[in-house]
């Protein structure tokens, strides 16, 4: 029998109101049982919400700085246990260790960066036009805070939203994807250990359309943080847009790395390998798409093509692995489908392209690295987001040409480029669409303390990470304090 796990609700861990759990299995080997979830519903969301309202009249009340230390508390736990998180997100996840290890590092900094920013939250104070008056802006919370998750980092990504709503006085409600219950729970634990208040903090687990949908939709929590696909984050959108919360998506991808003329090829070469095929390609940033020059294009794909075939599938907890799982069977099935639609499109499949066997593989969701080449722009496989191990080559003859084939789709979220020309570095930079420019680097590998987010689909507008999140998850208010004893009047006083 497996073990049950609970929920996080009105400060205990408590069972679902259903009575029913949801099975959570090792993608990398389906006979590996992981533990047992809660199916919530409705209820106990709202139960979720009334705790977490009180929690939040306490935590308001708490010094900005020591809510920072109970973060700091928080990310000095999580590196006490980096390798005992990074183990079990990788069993539930895939990913190989040296990412999960990354990804609770990136956890950890993030902690330590929202907990110096308990001893800033700034504000303005500014001239009044008037005499004897004052004129300031600050920072207040805002109330209960919905997190929900997707599944490719599952202790990263709700890091970049708990750590800062927390830090702002909010408290929060997190739904983290289904996929990856076991992180989260590991998670909440350190918060409380940390110190958190009970009722500040509830992890409800579940179904998306269940959970996730009645968090969106109650009244009582008017901030909503979302990461996943696009297709989910419109839907969410759509709700908190007519109960005018405030809401945060960040969503898909389809990134390119473009290789010019004069890039050193072995670096171009290095990043293309980390960035299309770390994480089995499941990043929101992974390099999808390559862009080459017409003048390399021949030798990059030939050597592309043998590195590719020698990267090594398997359990991402052993250390010769370079290459894990995909999450599960629908991913899978998604990643098949786009081969039946690139060799539809008459694209060629210079390597993988089909789902992988032979020892250790048969029992997990593993795909072969695959590389496509003769892609051309407007194709479903250059503009669709396939969230696997799949590479969709094109070729172009000038920058301008490659800077309009990586704006030409719906996503806007990173892009690179290889080159030692600072003019092309430059030119990149300013008119490539996206939220993020790696130059002579892969598309993925943002830092905790900068801004993260797109343009166009990927996003609405806010960013996670670095100085920008905590104007999210705060409210600004303005104060006056005239102490000139008499009635004066803005914009009339001023000119009388
Ligand atoms: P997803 O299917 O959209 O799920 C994301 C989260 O939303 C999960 O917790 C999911 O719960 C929940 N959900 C599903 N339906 C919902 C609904 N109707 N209402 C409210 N919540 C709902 O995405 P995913 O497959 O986990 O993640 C992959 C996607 O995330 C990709 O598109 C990737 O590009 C994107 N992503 C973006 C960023 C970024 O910062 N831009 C970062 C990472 C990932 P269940 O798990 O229970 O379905």
């Amino acid at each position: 029998m497996a073990d049950r796990f609970s929920n996080r609700v009105g400060g205990e861990w408590v069972a679902p109101a259903s009575g029913e759990y949801i099975e959570n299995r090792n993608p990398a080997r389906q006979t590996d049982l992981i533990g047992m979830w809660p199916e919530s519903g409705r209820e106990d969301v709202a139960r979720a919400v009334e705790s977490a309202q009180r929690g939040f009249e306490k935590w308001r009340a708490t010094p900005a700085p020591q809510r920072g230390m109970v973060l700091k508390d928080a990310a000095d736990l999580m590196t006490e246990r980096k390798e005992d998180l990074a183990r079990a997100m990788t069993r539930e996840m895939g990913k190989v260790l040296e990412e999960t290890r990354g990804d609770v590092q990136e956890a950890i900094d993030t902690g330590y960066y929202a907990a110096t920013e308990g001893r800033r939250l700034f504000g303005h104070t500014v001239p009044s036009e008037l005499r004897d008056k004052w004129a300031m802006s600050f920072r207040r919370p805002i109330g209960v805070s919905g997190v929900i998750t997707p599944f490719n980092f599952p202790i990263a990504v709700p890091s970049w939203k708990i750590f800062p709503a927390l830090l702002c006085g909010n408290s929060v409600i997190w739904k983290p994807a289904e996929d990856v219950p076991h992180s989260a729970n590991l998670f909440v634990e350190i918060l409380l250990e940390a110190g958190l208040p009970g009722d500040v903090i509830q992890l409800v687990h579940g179904r998306g359309e269940v959970v996730g949908a009645a968090l969106v939709e109650h009244s009582g929590v008017p901030v909503i943080s979302f990461t996943g696909s696009t297709e989910t984050g419109s839907r969410i959108g759509e709700v908190a847009g007519r109960m005018n919360k405030r809401v945060s998506l960040e969503m898909g991808g389809k990134n390119a790395q473009i290789v010019m003329p004069d890039a050193d090829m072995e670096l171009a070469l290095e990043g293309v390998l980390w960035g299309g095929f770390g994480t089995t390609g499941q990043r929101c940033t992974a390099t999808s798409r390559l862009l080459l020059h017409e003048s390399v294009h021949d030798e990059f794909v030939d050597r592309l093509v043998e590195r590719a075939g020698q990267l090594r599938l398997g359990d991402g907890s052993a250390e010769a692995t370079d290459v894990g799982p995909l999450i599960n069977q629908a991913a899978l099935e998604k990643v098949q489908r786009y081969m039946s639609v690139a060799r539809d499109e008459g694209v060629e499949v210079a390597c993988g392209g089909q789902r992988a066997s032979g020892s250790g593989l048969d029992d997990g969701f593993f795909f072969e690295p695959t590389v496509l080449i003769g892609v051309k722009p407007g194709m479903r496989v250059e503009q669709e987001e396939i969230f696997g191990p799949v590479l969709s080559v094109i070729v172009f003859s000038d920058l301008e040409e490659a800077v309009r084939v990586n704006n030409d789709v719906e996503y806007g979220l990173s892009s690179a480029i290889y080159t030692s020309d600072v003019r092309s570095a430059f030119s990149a930079i300013s008119d490539l669409d996206n939220g993020i420019t790696y130059v002579n680097a892969p598309t993925i590998g943002a830092e905790a303390h900068l801004p993260f987010g797109g343009v166009k689909q990927t996003g609405n507008g806010h960013r996670e990470g670095g100085w920008e999140v905590f104007e999210f998850f705060s409210e600004t208010k303005v104060a006056y304090l005239d102490y000139s004893g008499r009635l004066q009047r803005a914009q009339i006083d001023t000119h009388s």
